[in-house]
């Protein structure tokens, strides 16, 4: 490694003009007293003594400080290199103390920041890692406990086998949705979504997914509806197959959380400033208003208790938030326990 040093002076020349001072006093003294020599003749013999002790002791100063310094030093930078200290490293070498105080506690307050994101890091991996285990549980129990009867024995009895195959069916079911839902959370929290903008109209897609969860919505008798007759159609600037996931996600909700007999109504507002407000309002049970600020957290359920009797993986609003964020878009909540819940979103007017 070459190394280059940053000097500083100061230390050497104050040194030296105390060995100077004190030389020069000490040998004019002991000369006048003990030579008693001419004045003139003591002048320059001082003058030159004085100039000559100066610079041997500044030089001889100077150069031990710096060997003494670069040593230890060098070994503080070898130490910090060796955790990577990649900003220490790329500069020279200095002996300037007040520069090598300041770039020390600049690395040891960069390595304090790279461990508390580290620490961050680790505490949501954990924390991921835990719901995902706690989400699987369930239905890969509900799974095992339906086979396993099944091999004990109830396979014999024709009604029990469809029955618990059936049910055992459900839980594969819920487990393929979980792991879909994992998966492109994963993919938006990584920021590998890889949108595919395109213009579409926005009434179009709420229809195909009115249509899609039409036999969900009768198993409620939900009705599924716009708030107005929308003729003319909204084009919208995003990608289309995500957005159609948004609208998925919410019109689920308000089926899941919609009371039986209700209704699920989507309206559009177009804005002056180039944006269209979509709203999905329910008439269901509505969430309490301390809910409201974590609802779209990962996981995050209002009803965590194991009577829930509806629910997905907890991971659809959050995946919503995403997709709209992704669109630089905003998602937003309005709701009153009992009464009804208003989600809604903003996307890009297409022209
Ligand atoms: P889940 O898979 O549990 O439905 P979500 O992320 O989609 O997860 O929703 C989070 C929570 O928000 C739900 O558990 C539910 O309590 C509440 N929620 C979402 N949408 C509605 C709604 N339309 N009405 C009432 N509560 C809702």
């Amino acid at each position: 490694m070459s190394l280059s040093f940053k000097r500083t002076y100061k230390f050497a020349i104050k040194s030296a003009s105390y060995i100077t001072l004190f030389g020069v006093g000490f040998v004019g003294i002991l000369s006048h007293y003990i030579f008693h020599p001419n004045q003139d003749h003591l002048t320059v013999f001082l003058i030159v003594f004085a100039f000559s002790l100066y610079i041997f002791s500044f030089l001889v100063i100077q150069y031990r400080v710096e060997v003494f310094i670069y040593r230890r030093v060098k070994k503080i930078y070898d130490d910090v290199s060796f955790l990577e200290a990649s900003t220490l490293i790329s500069q020279p070498i200095t002996t300037d103390m007040a520069t090598l105080t300041r770039e020390v506690k600049k690395f040891a307050t960069d390595k304090k920041m790279e461990i508390e994101t580290l620490k961050i890091r680790e505490e949501y991996r954990r924390e991921f890692l835990g719901n995902v285990s706690h989400e699987l549980k369930t239905p890969l129990f509900t799974v095992q406990g339906y086979i396993l009867t099944l091999l004990d024995g109830a396979m014999n009895d024709k009604t029990l086998r469809k029955k618990y195959l059936q049910r055992a069916e459900k839980g594969v079911e819920r487990l393929v949705y979980i792991v879909q839902d994992l998966d492109m959370i994963s993919k938006l929290e990584m920021g590998d979504l890889n949108l595919s903008f395109d213009k579409f109209n926005i009434v179009q897609v709420t229809q195909s997914v009115f249509d899609l969860l039409e036999m969900k919505s009768e198993r409620k008798n939900i009705i599924l509806s716009f708030d107005n007759k929308y003729s003319k159609p909204i084009m919208v600037c995003g990608d289309r197959e995500k957005i159609q996931q948004v609208l998925t996600n919410l019109i689920v909700n308000a089926i899941k959380y919609g009371r039986e007999n209700g209704f699920v109504e989507v309206g559009f507002d177009i804005l002056t400033n180039g944006k269209v407000i979509v709203r999905v309002k329910d008439n269901g049970e509505g969430i309490e208003k301390q809910h409201i600020p974590r609802l779209f957290e990962r996981f995050y359920r209002v009803d965590k208790s194991g009577a829930r009797t509806e629910g997905g993986s907890g991971l659809g609003l959050s995946i919503v938030k995403h997709i709209i964020e992704a669109h630089n878009g905003k998602i937003h909540v309005q709701s009153q326990i009992n009464v009804g819940s208003e989600f809604s979103f903003t996307l890009e007017k297409a022209e």
